[in-house]
């Protein structure tokens, strides 16, 4: 049981977006991920692009983003506004909505697009969305890929005491409720809506690295510093409990993984540990071994 006694975890960075860019011509991007000098402390986060929010005029066009690789990691995107529309070499693919999340595998290499969906394209509309990367251990790298639609309806979601807000348990779990992703090392990642003037005490396991993306809102850290809309609220790996307090109504994605102590070698789509690794990955996409788009 949890007591009085737990040990505070601190905050001790903010960081605001890196590069403002666009990925295709449909996906407005502000990097989060990486932070400069800080990969070991997000590890096993290697980015996070937040997508918008930002409104579309109705198009018969298809926006986004054409096929592409990735080998030797995850891709999670997760919508809050809009529709995307996904379709890889496995076959796999399919629309994910507000409140939908993906999570696909990419480990030893797939091929795919990210469109927007075309109803939602037709009509226009609010897009807004994350997509980030979780890397694979070693061992996992090579691996099959694999494809989670991680429905709204599939998520369950935690009451906080006092309408405080709601938390949404994506992957991990949260006072005994548990998400549904199948992750390949420990991590939680919650859907975090705080409501102006409300507190919450959020318990994350030590050792593990873990954050805090503010998307909306103000939130302020163990009643000291404030994180801003827009910033990632770097914690410690020491200490499990922190307490959030939003100033106004807050919209936070919550990151916690299990750090993934082994060496890095990134390259684009492809993250792996040496460079060796690299040099095939490319190889192989370019001989047509991670497939093509039906
Ligand atoms: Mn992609």
């Amino acid at each position: 049981m949890r007591t009085d006694t737990i040990s505070a975890k601190e905050l001790v960075g903010i960081y605001q977006a890196g590069s403002h860019h666009m990925v295709g011509d449909g996906f407005p991007v502000r990097n989060m991920i990486p932070g400069a000098g800080v990969e070991e402390q997000l590890s096993p986060f290697l980015m996070l692009d937040y997508m918008g929010p930002e409104e579309f005029p109705p198009t018969t066009h298809r926006l986004g983003v054409g096929e592409h690789p990735h080998r030797g990691f995850e891709t999670v995107t997760i919508m809050y506004h809009g529709k995307v529309a996904h379709r890889d070499s496995t076959g796999s693919g399919g629309v994910i909505g507000p409140g939908d999340v993906q999570w696909m595998t990419a480990a030893s290499g797939v091929v795919h697009e990210e469109l927007h969906e075309k109803e939602f394209a037709e009509k226009g509309g609010l897009l807004e969305g994350v997509q980030l990367w979780v890397n694979l251990p070693k061992a996992f790298k090579m691996t099959t890929p694999r494809y989670q639609t991680l429905l709204n309806s599939e998520i369950p979601t935690v009451e906080l005491e006092g309408g405080a807000g709601r938390l949404r348990v994506i992957a991990g779990e949260f006072r005994g409720v548990a998400g549904p992703a199948k992750t390949f090392s420990p991590v939680h990642l919650y859907d975090l809506r705080l409501a102006a003037g409300h507190r919450m005490e959020l318990d994350l396991p030590e050792g593990f690295n873990s954050s805090l993306f503010v998307l909306h809102g103000q939130v302020v850290v163990n009643g000291a510093q404030t994180v801003d809309e827009v910033r990632i609220g770097l914690l410690g790996q020491r200490g499990e409990r922190v307490v959030l307090e939003a100033k106004q109504d807050a919209t936070i994605l919550v990151l916690s993984g299990q750090p993934i102590a082994e060496p890095i070698a990134r390259y684009g789509p492809f993250v792996m540990n040496t460079r060796d690794e690299i040099i095939q990955a490319v190889q192989d996409y370019q001989a047509g071994k991670m497939g093509h788009l039906s």
